[in-house]
Protein backbone atom coordinates (compact mmCIF):
# COMPACT_ATOMS: atom_id res chain seq x y z
CA UNK A 1 0.00 0.00 0.00
CA UNK A 2 0.93 3.48 -0.67
CA UNK A 3 -0.45 5.47 2.47
CA UNK A 4 -0.25 8.99 3.35
CA UNK A 5 0.07 9.83 7.33
CA UNK A 6 -0.75 13.57 8.10
CA UNK A 7 1.06 14.46 11.59
CA UNK A 8 4.06 11.98 10.56
CA UNK A 9 6.88 13.88 12.40
CA UNK A 10 4.85 13.73 16.08
CA UNK A 11 4.78 10.93 18.60
CA UNK A 12 2.24 8.46 17.02
CA UNK A 13 3.01 9.69 13.24
CA UNK A 14 6.30 8.79 13.57
CA UNK A 15 5.67 5.50 15.03
CA UNK A 16 2.67 4.45 13.10
CA UNK A 17 5.10 5.33 10.15
CA UNK A 18 7.96 3.26 11.20
CA UNK A 19 5.32 0.10 11.72
CA UNK A 20 3.60 0.73 7.95
CA UNK A 21 7.71 0.88 6.56
CA UNK A 22 8.23 -2.56 8.68
CA UNK A 23 5.41 -4.13 6.97
CA UNK A 24 6.51 -3.07 3.53
CA UNK A 25 4.47 -0.31 3.04
CA UNK A 26 5.43 2.72 0.77
CA UNK A 27 4.84 5.97 3.22
CA UNK A 28 4.34 9.46 2.20
CA UNK A 29 4.62 11.82 5.77
CA UNK A 30 3.07 14.95 6.25
CA UNK A 31 3.80 17.72 9.06
CA UNK A 32 4.50 21.45 9.28
CA UNK A 33 6.69 20.83 12.76
CA UNK A 34 3.75 22.77 14.80
CA UNK A 35 4.69 20.24 17.58
CA UNK A 36 6.10 17.57 15.74
CA UNK A 37 9.84 17.12 15.51
CA UNK A 38 12.12 16.17 12.66
CA UNK A 39 14.39 14.55 15.35
CA UNK A 40 10.97 11.53 15.60
CA UNK A 41 11.43 10.97 11.67
CA UNK A 42 15.35 11.95 11.00
CA UNK A 43 16.03 7.69 11.05
CA UNK A 44 13.73 7.31 7.96
CA UNK A 45 15.61 9.47 5.66
CA UNK A 46 17.37 7.48 3.10
CA UNK A 47 14.50 5.07 3.19
CA UNK A 48 13.19 4.75 -0.51
CA UNK A 49 9.74 4.10 0.61
CA UNK A 50 9.62 6.90 2.82
CA UNK A 51 9.12 10.62 1.87
CA UNK A 52 8.40 13.68 3.29
CA UNK A 53 6.42 16.92 2.70
CA UNK A 54 6.50 19.88 5.15
CA UNK A 55 3.74 21.36 4.69
CA UNK A 56 0.28 22.76 7.17
CA UNK A 57 -2.63 20.22 6.47
CA UNK A 58 -5.14 23.12 7.12
CA UNK A 59 -4.13 24.35 3.50
CA UNK A 60 -4.89 22.39 0.45
CA UNK A 61 -3.06 18.83 0.19
CA UNK A 62 -1.59 18.12 -2.77
CA UNK A 63 -0.09 14.43 -3.22
CA UNK A 64 1.36 13.17 -6.12
CA UNK A 65 0.39 9.17 -7.53
CA UNK A 66 -1.90 6.77 -6.47
CA UNK A 67 -2.71 6.84 -2.43
CA UNK A 68 -3.99 3.46 -0.78
CA UNK A 69 -4.88 5.14 2.65
CA UNK A 70 -5.00 8.68 4.25
CA UNK A 71 -4.34 8.44 7.90
CA UNK A 72 -5.14 11.85 9.82
CA UNK A 73 -2.55 12.47 12.92
CA UNK A 74 -1.78 15.97 12.36
CA UNK A 75 -3.10 18.02 15.30
CA UNK A 76 -1.52 19.71 18.57
CA UNK A 77 -2.41 17.16 21.39
CA UNK A 78 -1.68 17.73 24.96
CA UNK A 79 -3.60 20.28 26.77
CA UNK A 80 -0.44 22.37 26.83
CA UNK A 81 0.08 22.56 22.99
CA UNK A 82 -3.33 22.93 22.44
CA UNK A 83 -3.65 25.94 25.26
CA UNK A 84 -1.08 27.89 23.55
CA UNK A 85 -2.37 26.73 19.43
CA UNK A 86 -5.90 27.01 20.16
CA UNK A 87 -7.03 28.49 16.68
CA UNK A 88 -4.16 25.95 14.67
CA UNK A 89 -5.73 22.90 16.88
CA UNK A 90 -9.53 23.95 15.86
CA UNK A 91 -8.13 24.58 12.32
CA UNK A 92 -6.28 20.80 11.74
CA UNK A 93 -9.12 19.44 13.58
CA UNK A 94 -12.10 20.84 11.14
CA UNK A 95 -10.34 22.52 7.87
CA UNK A 96 -7.31 19.79 8.06
CA UNK A 97 -10.00 16.89 8.44
CA UNK A 98 -12.15 17.72 5.76
CA UNK A 99 -8.92 18.57 3.50
CA UNK A 100 -7.58 15.36 4.33
CA UNK A 101 -10.95 13.68 3.64
CA UNK A 102 -10.99 15.14 0.27
CA UNK A 103 -7.81 13.91 -0.68
CA UNK A 104 -8.78 10.08 0.46
CA UNK A 105 -12.00 10.75 -1.63
CA UNK A 106 -10.74 12.17 -5.02
CA UNK A 107 -7.73 9.09 -4.82
CA UNK A 108 -10.08 6.61 -3.90
CA UNK A 109 -8.21 5.74 -0.50
CA UNK A 110 -9.24 4.48 2.90
CA UNK A 111 -9.25 7.31 5.48
CA UNK A 112 -8.60 6.91 9.03
CA UNK A 113 -8.99 9.60 11.57
CA UNK A 114 -7.02 9.71 14.76
CA UNK A 115 -9.67 11.15 17.39
CA UNK A 116 -9.66 11.00 21.19
CA UNK A 117 -11.30 10.03 24.43
CA UNK A 118 -11.25 13.43 24.58
CA UNK A 119 -14.72 13.26 22.87
CA UNK A 120 -16.03 12.06 25.90
CA UNK A 121 -15.27 15.11 27.59
CA UNK A 122 -15.21 14.73 31.86
CA UNK A 123 -17.69 11.55 31.54
CA UNK A 124 -20.65 11.00 33.30
CA UNK A 125 -20.50 6.90 32.34
CA UNK A 126 -17.46 5.04 33.63
CA UNK A 127 -16.19 3.29 31.68
CA UNK A 128 -16.46 5.09 28.24
CA UNK A 129 -18.31 2.84 25.74
CA UNK A 130 -18.14 4.05 22.42
CA UNK A 131 -21.71 4.63 22.09
CA UNK A 132 -21.57 7.30 25.46
CA UNK A 133 -21.88 11.11 23.54
CA UNK A 134 -19.95 12.35 26.55
CA UNK A 135 -20.02 15.69 28.40
CA UNK A 136 -17.96 18.34 27.04
CA UNK A 137 -17.87 21.76 27.76
CA UNK A 138 -17.73 23.83 23.71
CA UNK A 139 -16.17 27.06 25.75
CA UNK A 140 -13.98 25.95 28.15
CA UNK A 141 -9.70 25.87 27.67
CA UNK A 142 -10.32 22.20 26.27
CA UNK A 143 -13.01 22.92 23.83
CA UNK A 144 -10.82 23.50 20.74
CA UNK A 145 -9.49 20.16 21.01
CA UNK A 146 -12.49 18.08 21.88
CA UNK A 147 -15.16 20.09 19.67
CA UNK A 148 -12.63 19.78 17.02
CA UNK A 149 -12.23 16.11 17.33
CA UNK A 150 -15.67 16.17 17.46
CA UNK A 151 -16.45 18.28 13.86
CA UNK A 152 -13.71 15.45 12.59
CA UNK A 153 -15.70 12.57 14.03
CA UNK A 154 -19.03 14.18 12.28
CA UNK A 155 -17.37 15.12 8.93
CA UNK A 156 -15.72 11.72 8.21
CA UNK A 157 -18.93 9.86 8.92
CA UNK A 158 -20.60 12.61 6.36
CA UNK A 159 -17.76 11.74 3.96
CA UNK A 160 -18.50 8.10 4.73
CA UNK A 161 -22.48 8.38 4.66
CA UNK A 162 -22.83 11.13 1.60
CA UNK A 163 -19.55 10.23 -0.36
CA UNK A 164 -19.35 6.40 0.21
CA UNK A 165 -15.90 6.67 1.60
CA UNK A 166 -14.11 4.13 3.42
CA UNK A 167 -13.09 5.43 6.51
CA UNK A 168 -12.13 4.52 10.71
CA UNK A 169 -12.21 6.57 13.53
CA UNK A 170 -9.95 5.57 16.60
CA UNK A 171 -10.47 7.38 19.67
CA UNK A 172 -7.19 6.91 21.50
CA UNK A 173 -6.60 7.21 25.20
CA UNK A 174 -4.25 8.17 27.22
CA UNK A 175 -0.45 6.79 25.67
CA UNK A 176 2.63 7.32 25.89
CA UNK A 177 6.40 5.85 25.52
CA UNK A 178 9.27 7.20 23.34
CA UNK A 179 9.05 10.30 21.35
CA UNK A 180 6.97 11.87 23.71
CA UNK A 181 8.34 15.23 24.00
CA UNK A 182 9.68 16.77 27.03
CA UNK A 183 8.07 19.97 27.57
CA UNK A 184 4.61 18.60 25.56
CA UNK A 185 3.35 18.98 29.76
CA UNK A 186 1.36 15.12 29.75
CA UNK A 187 1.51 13.46 32.90
CA UNK A 188 3.64 10.67 31.98
CA UNK A 189 6.59 13.11 30.83
CA UNK A 190 6.25 15.18 32.99
CA UNK A 191 6.65 13.22 36.31
CA UNK A 192 9.63 10.73 34.03
CA UNK A 193 11.75 14.18 33.51
CA UNK A 194 10.85 15.55 36.95
CA UNK A 195 12.12 12.29 38.69
CA UNK A 196 15.53 12.15 36.17
CA UNK A 197 16.26 15.44 36.70
CA UNK A 198 15.41 15.48 40.93
CA UNK A 199 12.92 18.25 40.97
CA UNK A 200 9.69 17.78 42.48
CA UNK A 201 6.70 15.84 40.73
CA UNK A 202 3.74 17.98 40.14
CA UNK A 203 0.35 16.44 40.62
CA UNK A 204 -2.24 18.64 39.98
CA UNK A 205 -5.28 18.84 42.20
CA UNK A 206 -5.57 16.02 45.08
CA UNK A 207 -4.16 13.16 42.31
CA UNK A 208 -7.20 11.36 42.94
CA UNK A 209 -8.28 11.78 38.94
CA UNK A 210 -7.34 8.93 37.16
CA UNK A 211 -6.20 8.04 33.24
CA UNK A 212 -5.75 4.66 31.32
CA UNK A 213 -2.18 4.78 30.25
CA UNK A 214 -1.88 2.83 26.45
CA UNK A 215 1.58 1.34 25.98
CA UNK A 216 2.52 3.69 22.45
CA UNK A 217 2.96 -0.26 20.53
CA UNK A 218 -0.08 -2.05 21.72
CA UNK A 219 -1.77 1.32 20.54
CA UNK A 220 -0.25 1.04 16.76
CA UNK A 221 -1.11 -2.21 16.41
CA UNK A 222 -4.96 -1.58 17.49
CA UNK A 223 -4.86 1.24 15.22
CA UNK A 224 -3.17 -0.85 12.27
CA UNK A 225 -6.00 -4.00 12.58
CA UNK A 226 -8.83 -1.16 12.52
CA UNK A 227 -7.04 0.40 9.18
CA UNK A 228 -6.84 -2.66 7.86
CA UNK A 229 -9.49 -4.64 8.86
CA UNK A 230 -12.17 -2.82 11.33
CA UNK A 231 -15.58 -0.47 10.23
CA UNK A 232 -16.78 3.04 10.06
CA UNK A 233 -17.76 2.70 13.51
CA UNK A 234 -15.71 4.84 15.84
CA UNK A 235 -13.20 2.27 17.87
CA UNK A 236 -11.95 3.05 21.44
CA UNK A 237 -8.32 2.10 21.45
CA UNK A 238 -6.70 2.29 25.24
CA UNK A 239 -5.61 0.10 28.17
CA UNK A 240 -8.13 -0.69 30.48
CA UNK A 241 -6.16 -0.66 33.71
CA UNK A 242 -7.16 2.78 35.69
CA UNK A 243 -4.96 4.58 37.92
CA UNK A 244 -5.28 7.42 40.28
CA UNK A 245 -2.25 10.65 38.86
CA UNK A 246 -1.05 9.94 42.21
CA UNK A 247 -0.35 6.33 41.86
CA UNK A 248 1.00 7.09 38.65
CA UNK A 249 3.48 9.58 40.48
CA UNK A 250 4.80 7.40 43.16
CA UNK A 251 5.49 4.47 40.60
CA UNK A 252 7.73 6.82 38.57
CA UNK A 253 9.35 7.79 41.72
CA UNK A 254 9.93 4.02 42.62
CA UNK A 255 11.10 3.13 39.24
CA UNK A 256 13.76 6.20 38.55
CA UNK A 257 15.04 5.22 42.36
CA UNK A 258 14.53 9.16 42.28
CA UNK A 259 14.41 10.99 45.56
CA UNK A 260 11.92 13.55 44.52
CA UNK A 261 8.75 14.79 46.23
CA UNK A 262 5.62 14.66 44.81
CA UNK A 263 3.78 18.43 45.11
CA UNK A 264 0.53 19.55 44.51
CA UNK A 265 -0.45 22.28 42.06
CA UNK A 266 -3.78 23.62 41.39
CA UNK A 267 -6.38 21.89 38.90
CA UNK A 268 -6.87 22.55 35.59
CA UNK A 269 -10.36 23.74 34.43
CA UNK A 270 -12.45 20.86 32.74
CA UNK A 271 -9.47 18.82 34.00
CA UNK A 272 -11.85 14.57 33.65
CA UNK A 273 -12.22 13.15 36.68
CA UNK A 274 -12.02 9.85 35.13
CA UNK A 275 -11.33 7.80 32.07
CA UNK A 276 -11.21 4.13 31.15
CA UNK A 277 -11.91 2.87 27.58
CA UNK A 278 -14.08 0.24 27.00
CA UNK A 279 -12.33 -1.92 24.94
CA UNK A 280 -15.37 -4.63 24.25
CA UNK A 281 -15.66 -3.62 20.25
CA UNK A 282 -11.53 -3.34 19.52
CA UNK A 283 -11.90 -6.78 21.29
CA UNK A 284 -14.56 -8.77 19.62
CA UNK A 285 -14.11 -6.97 16.13
CA UNK A 286 -10.25 -6.53 15.85
CA UNK A 287 -9.04 -9.46 18.65
CA UNK A 288 -7.34 -6.95 19.93
CA UNK A 289 -6.22 -5.94 23.20
CA UNK A 290 -3.46 -4.29 24.83
CA UNK A 291 -0.33 -6.52 26.16
CA UNK A 292 1.99 -3.93 28.17
CA UNK A 293 1.78 -3.45 31.39
CA UNK A 294 2.25 -0.04 32.96
CA UNK A 295 5.77 -0.86 34.70
CA UNK A 296 6.86 -2.11 31.90
CA UNK A 297 5.99 0.77 29.41
CA UNK A 298 7.41 3.29 32.00
CA UNK A 299 10.39 1.70 32.00
CA UNK A 300 11.05 1.74 28.37
CA UNK A 301 9.83 5.15 28.53
CA UNK A 302 12.36 6.63 31.11
CA UNK A 303 15.30 4.36 29.66
CA UNK A 304 13.94 6.55 26.41
CA UNK A 305 13.90 9.67 28.49
CA UNK A 306 17.39 9.13 30.42
CA UNK A 307 19.20 8.40 27.31
CA UNK A 308 18.34 11.88 25.98
CA UNK A 309 19.15 13.75 29.28
CA UNK A 310 22.54 11.74 28.97
N1 LIG B 1 -1.28 16.02 35.52
C1 LIG B 1 -0.61 16.16 36.72
N2 LIG B 1 0.66 16.66 36.71
C2 LIG B 1 1.30 17.04 35.57
C3 LIG B 1 0.62 16.87 34.34
C4 LIG B 1 -0.67 16.37 34.35
O1 LIG B 1 -1.15 15.84 37.80
O2 LIG B 1 2.47 17.47 35.67
C5 LIG B 1 -2.63 15.44 35.53
C6 LIG B 1 -3.69 16.25 34.77
O3 LIG B 1 -4.28 17.22 35.60
C7 LIG B 1 -4.65 15.15 34.37
C8 LIG B 1 -3.77 13.91 34.18
O4 LIG B 1 -2.56 14.20 34.87
O5 LIG B 1 -5.56 14.88 35.42
C9 LIG B 1 -3.44 13.63 32.72
O6 LIG B 1 -3.00 14.82 32.13
P1 LIG B 1 -2.42 14.89 30.66
O7 LIG B 1 -2.01 16.31 30.44
O8 LIG B 1 -1.38 13.86 30.47
O9 LIG B 1 -3.61 14.53 29.67
P2 LIG B 1 -5.21 14.52 29.75
O10 LIG B 1 -5.57 13.13 30.03
O11 LIG B 1 -5.69 15.45 30.83
O12 LIG B 1 -5.62 14.97 28.41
Amino acid sequence: MRLLITGAAGFLGSHLADRFLADGHEVVGMDNFATGSPDNIAHLTGNPRWSFFEHNVTNFIYVAGPLDGVLHFASPASPRDYLELPIQTLKVGSLGTHKALGLAKAKGARFLLASTSEVYGDPLVHPQPESYWGNVNPIGPRGVYDEAKRFAEAMTMAYHRYHGADTRIVRIFNTYGPRMRERDGRVVSNFIVQALKGEPLTVYGDGSQTRSFTYVDDLIEGIVRLFERGTADPTNVGNPNEFTVRQLAEVVVRLTGSRSKIVREPLPEDDPKVRQPDIARARERLGWEPRVELEAGLRRTIEYFRARQA
